[in-house]
């Protein structure tokens, strides 16, 4: 599977863009993170000529569902990320700059912005989206950015109000000092 854009309409007409619009299940998303990518993926934006090659812009919405990583809460959010990336034609002007690139994907990055070869005349946005999506993953993973979590104490949700628990933490040393000037 991919999300292949067909190059052939622009290639005599430089500054011009053609639209591209897909719809893909997030089973398709090849990506390694902790969260489970679900429902449909949608990928909206234009591919343009820059003169050495492509840039495709645009946005992708989608939906993960995770555990939130404070209270524990199966959450799933819905949100819409800008992507951009460029595109070089293989077989193109580049020349020898090909040979340094690392071969297995054909990707690398340059000031900051995505760059990836292509053969023929079809660009293949499916592993540009999925890159960016594991990308623009956060380390933790909350159901809301002000997520009170657990009591440590009880494993009350504290979202839901507060449960009353003492929760100071109280140094050992402090303690054992406490103790002595009780005698
Ligand atoms: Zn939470
Ligand atoms: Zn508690």
């Amino acid at each position: 599977m991919g999300m292949f854009i067909s190059v052939t309409a622009l290639r005599e007409t430089p500054g011009q863009t053609v639209p591209f619009s897909f719809n893909v299940d997030a089973a398709e998303l090849d990506a390694a993170v902790s969260v489970t990518f679900v429902g449909e993926t949608e990928v909206r934006g234009t591919l343009q000529t820059t003169g050495e090659g492509y840039r495709a812009e645009g946005t992708i919405k989608y939906s993960k569902s995770f555990t939130c990583d404070r209270c524990l809460a199966e959450t799933t959010i819905t949100e819409t990320i800008p992507f951009s990336e460029k595109f070089f034609r293989r077989d193109g002007s580049r020349g020898d700059e090909n040979i340094r690139r690392p071969a297995e994907k054909g990707e690398t990055e340059m000031k900051g912005e995505v760059e990836t070869d292509f053969d023929g005349d079809v660009v293949d946005l499916l592993p540009t989206v999925s890159d960016t999506l594991v990308a623009i993953q956060p380390m933790q993973n909350l159901c809301r950015t002000d997520c009170r979590g657990l009591c440590s104490k009880c494993g009350h949700d504290l979202n839901l109000g507060d449960c009353g628990c003492d929760r100071r933490v109280v140094d050992p040393r402090l303690a054992a000092l406490a103790d002595f000037f009780k005698d």
